[in-house]
């Protein structure tokens, strides 16, 4: 077995765990294997240990890793920060789109989206509290901008997703998790039929699927730690 074969399979037997301790079942949580930086290698080994789900952050990586494995039939998510002028290239190649945080970026995929392809399938990123990054639009905002997402023909509005700070004890990581899943139920409760929170990385997976992740973003614990220079 290759080192991501196993590597895959602890995080399978890891997201078993959570699920059976938050009494939920393992296949209401999907993992996306999170490769940036890695080589297409690392992919074509993930594929070939029965992984479909990718994410990227980069558009050029990215769509060159969605264009080089087409025959596999991978589903590619784009999880990272998304300038206008980049937004056709993630429309032609990914099925989803996790980052939105502002309508003109989700107005222009909804224009751009291929019209043989399926609608884009589309999360709206928050902002949660204690967060270091400027991505993400503010709790406020959250729900009038999923209203115009919704409306827009070429997506198809999802959920959220947010990228907490790290932190290391349990409950300063489930504080900016359950925010995130109170948002959603908000956002529920206001008429919207919202099925997907994108939440949980390496570090915090088993915290995000006890406040209710469906979506887990893993990539250290597959693919080894990412070496940047
Ligand atoms: C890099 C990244 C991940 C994966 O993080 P790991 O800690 O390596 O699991 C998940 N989500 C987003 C948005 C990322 O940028």
């Amino acid at each position: 077995m290759s080192a991501i074969a196993t590597n895959l399979q602890a995080v399978r037997t890891r997201i078993a765990a959570a699920a059976s301790a938050a009494g939920r079942t393992p296949e209401s949580i999907t993992l996306l294997a999170v490769s940036k930086t890695k080589p297409l290698a690392d992919v074509l080994a993930a594929a070939a240990a029965g992984q479909t789900a990718f994410g990227e952050n980069y558009v050029q990586e990215g769509c060159e890793k969605a264009a080089a494995t087409v025959d596999l039939h991978l589903e590619w998510h784009f999880i990272g920060p998304l300038q206008s002028n980049k937004t056709r290239l993630v429309a032609e190649h990914f099925a989803w789109v996790h980052s939105v945080d502002r309508l003109k970026i989700a107005e222009r995929l909804s224009a751009q989206r291929p019209t043989d392809l399926p609608p884009l399938q589309v999360c709206v990123q928050v902002n949660v509290s204690g967060e270091a990054s400027k991505s993400g639009c503010t709790p406020a905002e959250a729900l009038a901008l999923c209203q115009a997402v919704a409306a827009l023909p070429q997506l198809r509005l999802r959920g959220l997703m947010a990228i907490p700070e790290p932190a290391d004890d349990a409950a300063a990581q489930r504080a900016p998790l359950r925010q995130l899943r109170e948002i959603y139920e908000s956002i529920r409760a206001a008429g919207l039929p919202l099925d997907t929170l994108s939440m949980g990385m390496t570090h915090d997976l088993e915290a995000a699927i006890a406040e209710g992740a469906t979506i887990v973003r893993v990539g250290t614990a597959i693919f080894g730690e990412r070496n940047y220079t």
